[in-house]
């Protein structure tokens, strides 16, 4: 194929990937976007396929095979809720293939006795970039499936962290004034693997959404660079969105959890890690309730205002909320749903499991917009939210979540929580909203608490 047809092919991969980001940027048109981007990498990959010569083709389409078997498995397989880890993972081999690329492309050099220094210079980034994103994503695979549940901190962390990568960016440069050995090279490899490892160790709790952010963002840092090593403008620009639309990504869950990048990233908790005893919060002060006593709230209510949480996706609640809201709006009651940015365990879950029970778009109302009202809502039902709803992030500057934007639940006449136990969310802190005079607490499974409070009212409506 003429480089001049490869390259306009290529160009037309990346007008699609950037319509498919723009189509993502809504719920509506974001089914569209994904199938843009989709079409988009099938051009980019048939044309590196029929333009490059002298491939493996055994070889490449055993690895498209196995590949495109194992991570087909995956998707069919994953449960909404383990979709962090999965995102955790699928970074993870970007950067390792961006280690593999750039390892290659420089021992062939080297054995060629190649003086490209454009070419090395970008494979040592890609090398530097991709390896701490393996092994940074691999560490935070392992803390959001609980294999890791601890966060590794000790004094002179970060000096350990500064030394790790002056290290390994000495390496590189022994690398480039060396390029007829791979010494240098494996060294940066494994110096930064540790730094990886140290840099996502000592992060945990609420902050690991921006982790995984920040990874995809360097996991697209990483193929950029590997695309100026293998001249592919394709990966250059591929690479690039990915990269920034992962930084502008953490930019939004850091405002939204009110945490600096550089607080998040050196692992400082938030709100100093002050620990708080959940007895003396909850004594005495818990009400319990029952799904007819909720029915009853609801009935007499003339606007709702619904929070859904991770434990909504858990208990795979959303139909039974349908319905319930259905019935509510049946009774003249006006229904909206709070969503938190941070809700659940990824970027717009909420709005995937409430469009996935064909809850419109309309009434998903975000932090902004719904905070100045609650005070006009009658009932505010929390089924499985915790950590956004903690007004502890608001009233104590010692709590680990302190400053972190919440949705305002607490000012609503009524307070309605649904979740199984006073088990803590993400973060691990105690939540003062269950203990709060206007709260009621419903200690059950979220499907069945909310299909226990649809029958109620289906009873109450007959009778
Ligand atoms: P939380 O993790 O704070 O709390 C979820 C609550 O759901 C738990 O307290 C649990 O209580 C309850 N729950 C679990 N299973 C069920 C069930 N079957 N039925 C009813 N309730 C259930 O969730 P939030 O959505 O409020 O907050 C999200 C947290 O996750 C934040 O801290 C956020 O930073 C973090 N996070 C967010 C990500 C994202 O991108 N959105 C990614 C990773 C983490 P109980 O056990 O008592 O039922």
């Amino acid at each position: 194929m003429p480089p001049s047809v490869a390259n306009l092919l290529y160009l037309m991969a990346a007008v699609l990937f950037i319509l498919g980001l723009k189509g993502l940027t809504h719920p509506r048109t974001a089914p569209k976007g994904n199938r843009l981007g989709a079409v988009g990498m099938l051009i980019a990959l048939a044309t590196v396929l029929v333009a490059e010569t002298g491939l493996n083709w055994p070889l490449l389409l055993a690895g498209l095979v196995v590949g495109g078997a194992i991570g087909g498995l995956m998707a069919q397989r994953v449960q909404m809720t383990g979709m962090p880890q999965l995102v955790a993972l699928f970074n993870g081999f970007g950067g390792g293939a961006s280690l593999l690329v750039a390892a290659a492309a420089l021992a062939s050099a080297a054995a060629a006795g190649a003086q490209d220094l454009q070419v090395r210079i970008a494979a040592l980034v890609s090398a530097l970039i991709g390896a701490v994103t393996l092994s940074g994503s691999m560490v935070a695979f392992a803390k959001l499936q609980g294999v890791v549940r601890k966060t590794l901190q000790f004094g002179g962390q970060q000096i350990l962290n500064g030394l790790l990568l002056t290290s390994a960016l000495g390496c590189g440069l022994a690398a480039l004034l060396q390029p007829e050995t791979m010494i240098g090279f494996w060294l940066l490899a494994l110096l930064a693997l540790l730094f990886g490892i140290l840099l996502v160790a000592p992060i945990g709790g609420a902050d690991m959404p921006v982790v995984i952010a920040v990874l995809n963002s360097y996991s697209g840092l990483a193929a950029s660079a590997t695309g100026f090593v293998l001249g592919n403008n394709v990966l250059i620009i591929s690479g690039s969105l990915v990269g920034a639309s992962g930084m502008i990504l953490t930019r939004i869950m850091c405002r939204a959890m009110n945490r600096s990048f550089a607080n998040v990233i050196l692992g400082v908790p938030m709100g100093g890690g002050v620990t708080v005893d959940a007895d003396a919060i909850y004594e005495g002060k818990v009400t319990a309730t029952s799904a007819d006593e909720v029915a009853m709230v609801l009935e007499s209510a003339r606007r709702v205002v619904i929070v859904p949480g991770y434990g909504m996706a858990v208990s795979q609640a959303q139909y039974a909320v349908r319905d319930l809201t259905h019935t509510l709006e049946a009774q003249g009651v006006v229904v909206e749903f709070a969503i938190h940015p941070v809700a659940g365990r990824m970027p717009g879950h909420m709005n995937v499991l409430l469009a996935e029970a064909d809850i419109p778009y309309d009434q998903l109302m975000d932090l902004e917009a719904i905070n100045p009202t609650f005070d006009q809502a009658d009932t505010a039902l929390i089924i499985g939210a915790n950590d956004v709803v903690n007004p502890d992030a608001r009233q104590s500057a010692d709590s680990p979540i302190a400053g972190m934007p919440i949705l305002d639940v607490d000012r609503a006449k009524t307070v309605v929580v649904i979740k199984r136990s006073l088990s803590p969310g993400f973060a691990g802190i105690p939540n003062p909203l269950f203990a709060a005079d206007n709260t009621l607490m419903l200690f059950e499974d979220g499907k069945k608490a909310v299909a226990e409070i649809n029958t109620a009212l289906a009873e109450a409506g007959q009778g």
